[in-house]
């Protein structure tokens, strides 16, 4: 099998690496964007590809693009997108900051086609990372493996591959092709005969939650579909200017100095902000779409509130869920053909960088303020984390909001390293290493 060779591979081609390959783009220079490569496990770049429903649209400002608040001046702004592709005075005249889900997708595939030294390649699956050493065991670069079982070197790695989803322990049980969780729902759902009266559960309290509820009406418009929830019911997500303002790339610094008291209590008060929330306009469009169906007396859609699902069995080609009551600690049993999981990611690192941690012997993952991961060791070779650094960088980290700074940010440290910057006489690279903070020895593998 073929191993090829670049100075800088980026692993996922979503927001994130593409606002790296801009940023590579525009500030990398002495041939660094032309010996880069982006793979993507994807056969298109598309953005969420999961919930990419027509109603959808972005939750962040039009302007938190890849690249707007870096560099407004950019040919890579969502405006000028826009204004390629003949929709500007549309969308302007539509009086709305925030686009839909389809035309953010729209941009990303627009700026993937609009890389000038940058490589993409599409349909790349990543399965491993492992560290590459030297005779004298010093670690010099990567090797990447693909499904296919070709293999990537390079000496900078950043890895913006997403989370992993999240997957309940209760239901792990359970055949897979009865559990969809919400970043496979388009690809299930069409696939499904949309006519059957198919008996689902909904599980989960928020947005994605949410939008496949209202989306099965649609999709599977026989269905019978009940919506179990632990919380009390549904609520909105904070929105107000206030707490919004923690969004701002400027804060990141703010956050990154903070105790851990003052971080976790950021995260604390900031998790209706993001997580655990619906958008408003859709909640009310969902609490309509029940109030009318009880004035018609039909019922063939319900909310579960204040509901653990405390087991899951199959009973021939029936799912049963055991619910209990939290009020009540009464349980009773719900039959279902399918189970849509609204249940988020996971919360630890994803996989593939647990894996590559494991590879280097690391006891934990950490990153430094520029992302870069914390090697306990001198070396030139670099691997940079986007995406999953909310515990040190903030509620931030896994949006668009601070996309373009964090990739510059990144290109940056890497263009330093390259030219060997030097850091009280000895080059940055090294000196950095050997300052870094001692692994902990909880061997946790938190973000
Ligand atoms: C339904 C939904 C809606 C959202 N809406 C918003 C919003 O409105 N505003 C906002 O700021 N944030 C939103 N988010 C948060 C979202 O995480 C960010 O918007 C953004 O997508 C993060 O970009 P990313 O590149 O870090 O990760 P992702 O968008 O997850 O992209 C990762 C990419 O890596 C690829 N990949 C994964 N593993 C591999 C592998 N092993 N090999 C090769 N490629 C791989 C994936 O196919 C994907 O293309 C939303 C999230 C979801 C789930």
């Amino acid at each position: 099998m073929t191993n090829r060779e670049v100075e800088l591979l980026a692993v996922g081609a979503g927001p994130a690496n593409l606002a790296l390959a801009v940023a590579l783009e525009e500030l990398g220079t002495d041939g660094l964007a032309e010996n880069s490569l982006v793979i993507e496990r994807g056969h298109a770049v598309q953005w969420q590809q999961g919930l990419l429903l027509p109603w959808t649209k972005s939750q962040v400002a039009f302007a938190k693009d890849l690249v707007t608040l870096r560099n407004p001046r950019s040919e890579f702004t969502f405006l000028n997108y826009l204004r390629s592709v003949g929709r500007l005075d549309d969308f302007i005249n539509m009086g709305s900051f925030t686009p839909y889900r389809v035309e953010v997708s729209g941009y990303l595939k627009w700026v993937s086609e609009s890389l000038r030294k940058v490589r993409l390649q599409l349909g790349c699956d990543c399965t491993s990372i492992e560290p590459v050493r030297d005779s004298r065991g010093t670690l010099t670069g990567w090797l990447t493996r693909l499904g296919d079982g070709s293999t990537i070197s390079s000496r900078y790695l950043v890895i913006g591959a997403g989370r992993d989803p999240y997957l309940p322990p209760v239901l792990a049980g359970l055949p897979t092709d009865r559990l969809i969780h919400s970043t496979r729902y388009r690809s299930r759902v069409t696939a499904l005969d949309k006519d059957q009266p198919y008996r689902v559960a909904v599980i989960g309290a928020a947005q994605s939650a949410a939008e496949m509820f209202r989306a099965v009406q649609i999709d599977l418009p026989n269905a019978d579909v009940s919506w179990v929830m632990r919380s009390i019911g549904l609520r909105a997500y904070d929105t107000n200017k206030f707490t919004n303002e923690l969004y701002y790339p400027s804060f990141v610094d703010k956050f990154f100095e903070a105790k851990p008291e003052g971080k976790a209590q950021i995260l604390r008060e900031m998790h209706l902000t993001n997580y655990s929330g619906v958008e408003t306009d859709l909640l009310q469009e969902l609490y309509t779409g029940l109030y009318l169906d009880r004035l018609s007396g039909v019922e063939r859609r319900r909310l579960v509130p204040m509901t653990d699902i405390t087991g899951a069995r199959m009973d021939g080609d029936e799912v049963v869920l055991e619910l209990t009551d939290r009020k009540t600690s009464a349980i009773s049993e719900l039959r279902r053909d399918l189970v849509f999981l609204g249940t988020g990611f996971v919360r630890e690192m994803p996989r593939l960088v647990r894996g590559l941690g494991a590879a280097i012997g690391l006891e934990r993952i950490e990153v430094t303020r520029q992302y870069r991961l914390k090697l306990g060791e001198p070396s030139n070779a670099a691997c940079y984390l986007q995406g999953v650094n909310e515990a040190t960088h903030g509620i931030a980290d896994s949006l668009l909001s601070v996309l373009g700074n964090r990739a510059a940010e990144v290109t940056q440290d890497i263009l330093a390293r390259r030219h060997g910057k030097r850091v009280n006489g000895v080059h940055r690279a090294a000196a950095e290493e050997l300052t870094a903070v001692p692994l902990s020895a909880d061997g946790a593998l938190r973000t």
